[in-house]
């Protein structure tokens, strides 16, 4: 099987701090990988290696593209420019590319309204509300059609009702586009919903520990939720993660 993303043995340290690793990955085409973890074990550096925004310590990363199209990431905070126009926002990626004008704007559309967002295209990000906003980011990613779509938290900030929603969006969606996705979440309802795999980690350095695959066909849907394999899946992936929670004493927060 050919790789669209592969990393082996990777570690990262800062100073004297060794935030992560040994960790191996692989991203097979289209695959969507959700990785849990305690906070600071180094999920976020894991993904920013992904992203070539971070160097690893030791190990490799390789990428392997079949066009020139980007990995594309979509940041925890939003990212989005407020002196620009959503329609502008969502633009931003295809006019770095260089993409006529002509043309970015009507895949900028396209996917504003693919995200309900059509009517929004001349508004500035400040008259949005936060999942508003969100989904300017996420049609901003998407619009770039990246081959590797790398998602670090995207909705910790939305309140419940606003993830589940986009929680299905973000299925849907990529059950369609069908791409290969490297997604850090807190939430193990989020991973196994989303996730073909789900990774958990250890408390730092980050390792993969366990691995597990939600049991639900493709395509589906967030109804997969009130299913008893749902609720089993969610606690056996909480007892592996309890115990990790526990090593980082820092840690106050629990994941959903
Ligand atoms: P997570 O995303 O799982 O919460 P991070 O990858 O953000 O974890 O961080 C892992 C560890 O590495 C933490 O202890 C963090 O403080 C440290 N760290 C991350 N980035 C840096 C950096 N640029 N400089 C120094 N330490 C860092």
């Amino acid at each position: 099987m050919h790789h669209k993303l592969r990393a082996r043995e990777l570690t990262r340290t800062f100073g004297e701090t060794h935030a992560l690793g040994p960790v191996d990955l692989q991203l097979t085409p289209g695959e969507f990988v959700c990785v849990v973890g305690p906070s600071g074990c180094g999920k976020s550096t894991l993904l920013r290696i992904a992203a070539g925004l971070t160097r690893p310590s030791t190990g490799t990363l390789e990428i392997s593209t079949s066009s020139p199209r980007p990995a594309a990431m979509i940041f925890q905070d939003y990212g989005i420019y407020d002196w620009k126009t959503v329609l502008a926002n969502v633009r931003f990626g295809l006019d770095i590319q260089k993409v006529p004008r002509r043309e970015a704007n009507t895949r900028a559309r396209d996917w504003l309204a693919r995200m309900g967002l059509a009517d929004f295209a001349d508004a500035y990000p400040s008259a949005l509300s936060g999942g508003m906003r969100q989904r300017v980011a996420i049609a901003r990613a998407l619009a770039v059609e990246p081959e590797i779509l790398l998602m670090d938290e995207p909705f910790a900030a939305l309140d419940a009702q606003l993830r589940t929603i986009l929680q299905d969006e973000l299925l849907a969606l990529t059950q369609t586009t069908r791409t290969t996705t490297l997604f850090i979440t807190h939430s193990l309802e989020e991973a196994i919903v989303l996730g073909d795999r789900v990774l958990v980690m250890s408390a730092r350095p980050g390792r993969v520990i366990a691995e597990r695959r939600p049991p639900f066909a493709r395509p589906r849907t967030g109804d997969i939720r009130s299913t008893p394999e749902f609720t089993a899946l969610k606690g056996e992936l909480w007892d592996l993660l309890r115990g990790e929670v526990h090593q980082e004493q820092h840690t106050a927060a629990v994941p959903a």
